[in-house]
């Protein structure tokens, strides 16, 4: 029965190691303070920078010059820090955090529209989807092969898939 003293030695270790960590997370927000006083530019040219990079290394991934497990590895990291970044913009500017992920997404679009758009593949002026155009569409092709089916067919004629029911 000597679990418990041991529990008891384990708690007071993670307790220690919590209390040891506080400076490192206070030196974080005390980063935040400096930057608050001084310029703010640097802070927009790293977002700049990493946002560009995170853009660089989808083409990359679209082109199929780096591993997909590099790339996953290389944009957690990019993403991470620029979040970092744009959080400390954020906060001076009296933004709330939690919409961060989707304001460094909107970031990327937009990067992504102003740079490495081949003509053609994602044109802005693209046609809208008709949602009942779909719709019909769905039901007058097989989803898993794309081969024409009649209404009514339970099965894809072409590779036997079972159809949705039309109607
Ligand atoms: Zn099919």
């Amino acid at each position: 029965m000597e679990l418990l003293p041991l529990l008891g030695s384990a708690l007071l270790l993670i307790g220690l190691v919590l209390y040891l960590a506080r400076p490192l997370l206070l030196a974080n927000a005390a980063s935040t303070v400096a930057a608050q006083s001084g310029d703010v530019r640097p802070l927009y040219e790293r977002k700049e920078q990493l946002l560009g990079a995170i853009v660089e290394l989808e083409l990359d991934r679209e082109i199929g010059k780096i591993p997909a497990e590099d790339f996953q590895r290389n944009f957690a990291q990019l993403e991470a820090e620029a979040l970092a970044v744009i959080a400390e913009l954020d906060q001076l500017n009296g933004a709330g955090s939690d919409e961060l992920e989707r304001r460094i997404e909107a970031e990327v679009a937009a990067l992504r529209q102003q740079g490495a758009d081949p003509p053609g593949e994602l044109a802005p002026d693209r046609q809208e989807s008709d949602p009942a155009a779909e719709k019909a569409l769905q039901h007058n092709f097989c989803a898993n092969c794309g081969a024409p089916r009649r209404d009514g067919d339970r099965f894809c004629p072409q590779c036997g898939v079972a159809l949705a029911e039309t109607g």
